[in-house]
Formats: C-alpha cells, structure tokens, sequence
C-alpha cells in the first residue's frame, strides 16, 4: 500500500499551532477559574431537599464538565512537551506527520487522520460493549428500588 507521506511542518506552521495552543490553554484557565466560583454558589441549603438534589445535580453537570477541560490541559500540556521534543505533528502511532489543516482545527491531535478513525472504529467497539454494562446497571438498580 503506498501511504501518501506528509510533508514536514515549517517553522512558521508550527510556531502558528503553538500559540494557538498556548491561547487555547490561556482561555481554559481563565474559564477554570470562573467555573471554580459556580461551584461556590451551587452550595445546597440544608432542609431542603428538592434543592439540594437539584444543586447536586448542576455539580455533578459541572464536574463533569470541568473534568472534560482538565483533560483538555492536559492535552494540550502533552502537546507543548512534545514541541520541547521535537515531536510536535507526528502522529503517535505511523510516525508520519500530520497534516498542518488537522493540527490547524485541533492542535491536539496525537494521530493522523489514517490512525485516527482506525482507533476510533475501536473505540466505538469499546464504548457499545461498555454502555450495554452500565445499562445492566441501571437495571439493577430499578429492581432494586422497587
Ligand atoms: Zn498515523
């Protein structure tokens, strides 16, 4: 199979992904902190339960939510040691580069666009099996209830 190899990514191209990613970062920072003082006002009012329960559930929303962007630094933290080097743009799994129009709309990416909808066929695989667990789960619960 003849692989199309990618050109390398100038220096110019890649000082432009660099920002960006530093301004992504910058950005996520500033919306952390704002999230941190959500959570602050989100506390429950003891006695009353149907507050409480919807004030759980806004947290737990937001939780989720921040999880979502911790996981995102990090990302985009992998991203900048793999400037330090020199590995910045080449795909984690076949070694080639990655073409500057995908790193352009998400710096982040790890993998080319060959390698990346192979391993996300087998993370659909993944998820499928993992959502029929938790909904035996759910069923459980039910039952429990009942
Ligand atoms: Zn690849």
């Amino acid at each position: 199979m003849a692989l199309e190899k990618n050109r390398a990514l100038t220096k110019k191209q890649l000082e432009t992904l660099k920002n960006k990613l530093l301004a992504e970062k910058q950005a996520l920072v500033y919306k952390e902190s704002l999230a941190a003082e959500d959570i602050s006002l989100e506390l429950p009012n003891e006695g009353d339960e149907v507050e409480a329960s919807i004030s759980d559930y806004n947290n737990s929303h937001l939780l989720r939510f921040r999880n979502r962007e911790v996981f995102y630094v990090k990302k985009i933290d992998n991203a900048l040691k793999k400037f330090a080097n020199n590995e910045y743009g080449l795909c984690d799994d076949c070694g080639y580069w990655i073409k500057f129009e995908r790193l352009l709309a998400r710096p982040t990416a790890e993998m080319c666009i060959i390698c990346k909808e192979e391993a996300e066929r087998d993370e659909y695989s993944n998820i499928v099996s993992k959502q029929s667990k938790s909904m035996g789960r759910v069923v459980d619960l039910t039952g429990m209830m009942a």
